[in-house]
């Protein structure tokens, strides 16, 4: 395996993933048109058109892709793009390829201009050019084809695309939180799956204090898995709610960054407004963390704002 494409197989802890459309919950909307588009170029025979997933992290995005490829019939090959170094890593990737194959690339926003620009031609001609020279040769431009292939785009950021690598995306794909309904069938899915048997209401209880994220979700199910196997017990709501608490998930599914972040803005900043840098280093956590996974589930359920002047708490405000 070249050194930068990741390993996202059942070997590698991932066998609770969906693996085909109709076993993926939730999303029903951009789903539906997804299905449309894998089933025609399914038919014709074509690939699959670019594929750009875009929304907050853990909603599914590398498990789409990989559910494109299943239901392609095509082979997956996956790069996270900050791990991109060199102009040489691409082109050996791209080569590689076969027919319609899907080439997933996660954090797609992150990727170096260099790759970006071998990425226009790849994706639009199927071809890209390579400088070959010995020596103290000047280097010659070399123009390779490649086979028609299907890139499918992950980022948490889709603002930070360039124009020209989003217009390249003939497929882009908004997801977005889960509601509880949704969230509790993929919990009972994968419990299934992991041959534990918590109750419904059990499950919609994990579900409401999921943030929308089934991979919250999922990582809460396996905690729970190991403090009913350590105490010996059965599941029952008495049990997951101890569980929940002693993970410092409180009943209205803040989890202890969300109670850091409100606390920070009340009581450090009155309030707010405040400013994005300022709250990253008031709690030690990246911008990008803040904007992309803390902030989106905050301003979704009300509890802060954006203003042009910095983040507010929504009930400092009234
Ligand atoms: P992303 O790429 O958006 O960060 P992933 O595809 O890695 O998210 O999903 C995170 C976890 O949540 C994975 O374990 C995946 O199996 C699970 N997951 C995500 N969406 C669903 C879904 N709709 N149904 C079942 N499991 C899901």
């Amino acid at each position: 395996m070249n050194d930068i494409v990741r390993d996202h197989s059942a070997a590698a802890g991932n066998d609770l993933r969906p693996t085909g459309l109709t076993d993926f919950t939730g999303q029903s909307d951009a789903l539906e048109n997804l299905s449309v588009y894998v089933r025609s170029a399914r038919r014709r025979g074509d690939p699959l058109d670019h594929v750009l997933f875009h929304g907050p992290p853990g909603l599914g995005k590398t498990t789409l892709s990989q559910i494109i490829a299943n239901e392609m019939g095509t082979g997956f090959k996956s790069v996270s793009a900050p791990a991109i170094k060199k102009p040489g890593e691409i082109a050996t990737l791209l080569v590689a390829l076969e027919r319609g194959d899907v080439l997933f690339v996660d954090e797609i926003h992150r990727l170096p201009l260099f790759v970006e620009e071998v990425l226009y031609s790849a994706m639009e001609d199927s071809k890209i050019t390579i400088l070959v020279g010995e020596g103290y040769q000047q280097p010659e431009p070399i123009e390779v084809p490649i086979q028609p292939f299907t890139l499918v785009g992950a980022t948490t950021r889709k603002g930070s695309l360039s124009q020209p690598l989003l217009d390249r995306f003939g497929i882009p794909v908004r997801l977005e939180y889960y509601d509880d309904e949704a969230l509790t069938e993929i919990l009972k899915n994968a419990a299934r799956k992991m041959g534990e048997f918590p109750g419904d209401e059990e499950c919609r209880e994990i579900a409401r204090r999921s943030r929308g994220t089934p991979r919250i979700a999922i990582r809460i199910l396996k905690r729970l898995r190991d403090f009913r196997e350590d105490a010996g017990v059965e599941y029952d709501m008495d049990f997951v709610i101890a569980c929940l608490d002693r993970l410092g998930i409180g009943p209205d599914g803040l989890d202890e960054h969300d109670t850091r972040y409100l606390d920070a803005l009340r009581d450090m900043f009155g309030g707010g407004p405040v400013g994005i840098e300022t709250m990253s280093i008031a709690l030690s956590e990246s911008r990008d963390t803040l904007e992309t996974s803390i902030e989106p589930f905050l301003i979704r359920n009300g509890l802060i704002a954006k203003t042009n002047r910095g983040r507010v708490l929504v009930d400092a405000q009234e």
